[in-house]
């Protein structure tokens, strides 16, 4: 049970660590709610692992196209998402994708699974985390210290990350993590057969490959494979050196040998936390002298976007006194 807040409490500045949904999802009730905040963000872009880059110096037409290196796409279930997910919808900031994947061993395409509907950004994912961040003031830093200072401190990064700030946190929330090398590819035209993404559970050198341009809406050759986390833990120091290997495996999956035109690859040391490995009650956590919480997707038996979404906001309405 998290212990209700003193009113004199509520009204005290807080500190957000990370701007990727958890913490843009926390600064939006605190903000609604006129309780002083600042949200502070590693790195020169907001959205944390819902992440997209742009090709460079590739050579082709497809300079300055986005791709996305972290997240595939999102599932919503919470109604409050789903009015977000609805608004970004109407302004073309997300589409329906697809309900239909393909699954795959090494030897090719198996079968087809369908599931819930998938969004997709079709200027690419960051472009949610960015919406719904408009009129949010992030200041770029790294938070490396947890100072005793008058702002509450909300940690809404992986809990590893957390962990290098706030030592307590893996064992308040001791979720096992895996990293992730993604690996974008161009190619000169589209060798494949329509489709929208495959799921490779056998023990190929990819878990996952997104059919990018048929997810971004532009029809590109382009294709983004997720390394498994075994093969992407031995290559944390060299994620390029992974390219050869995740070329072989779509190719190998979706027949045909043609090299790519340009590759790049992305490592996420902290990518996602193992399912059966997360904790789904309470949504967040809050130390019992008021001064530090942790929210993210880790705090959610299906750690994924909208867990972030759902977690960060239930730690603002925690911190404004409105839960
Ligand atoms: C390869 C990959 C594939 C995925 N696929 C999917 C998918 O298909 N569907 C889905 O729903 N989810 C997917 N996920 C998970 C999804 O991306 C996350 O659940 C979600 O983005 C979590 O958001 P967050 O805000 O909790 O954390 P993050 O997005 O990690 O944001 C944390 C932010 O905090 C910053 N930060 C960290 N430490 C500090 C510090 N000390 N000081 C300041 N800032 C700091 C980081 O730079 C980052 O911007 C995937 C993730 C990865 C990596």
């Amino acid at each position: 049970m998290t212990q209700v807040l003193a009113s004199t409490e509520l009204t005290r500045p807080v500190l957000i660590v990370g701007a990727g949904i958890t913490g843009v999802a926390c600064a939006r009730v605190l903000r609604t709610h006129g309780v002083p905040f600042r949200i502070v963000n590693k790195g020169m872009k907001i959205g944390g692992r819902m992440a997209s880059r742009e090709v460079r110096d590739s050579g082709t037409e497809w300079d300055g196209r986005v791709f996305d290196t972290g997240a595939s796409y999102f599932t919503v279930s919470d109604p409050d998402f789903r009015l977000h997910v609805q608004e970004m919808r109407d302004l073309g900031i997300v589409t329906e994708w697809t309900d239909t994947f393909h699954v795959a061993d090494d030897t090719g395409i198996l079968g087809v699974k369908v599931g819930p509907m998938r969004y997709s950004a079709p200027k690419g994912i960051r472009s949610v985390v960015e919406y719904l961040a408009q009129g949010l003031e992030v200041f770029e830093g790294e938070i490396d210290s947890l100072d005793v200072t008058e702002e509450r401190i909300a940690l809404c990064v992986p809990t590893p990350q957390a962990a290098r700030i706030f030592p307590q946190a893996m064992e308040i929330n001791p979720s096992v993590w895996e990293p992730v090398i993604v690996v974008s590819m161009l190619f000169a035209e589209q060798y494949w057969q329509d489709f929208d993404g495959i799921f490779d559970n056998s023990a190929s050198a990819v878990t996952w490959i997104a059919n990018d341009g048929s997810r971004r809406g532009d029809r590109a050759p382009a294709l983004v494979a997720h390394v498994h986390p075994v093969l992407s833990s031995h290559h944390l120091a060299d994620p390029s050196a992974v390219i050869p290997f995740a070329v072989n495996a779509v190719q190998q999956i979706l027949g045909f040998d043609h090299q790519p035109t340009w590759t790049s690859a992305h490592r996420w040391t902290f990518a996602k936390p193992v399912e059966g490995t997360t904790r789904s009650e309470p949504l967040f956590h809050a130390e019992p002298d008021g001064q530090v919480f942790m929210a993210g997707d880790s705090f959610s038996d299906r750690p994924r976007v909208e867990a972030g979404w759902i977690s960060g906001s239930a730690l603002g309405k925690y911190l404004v006194g409105t839960r």
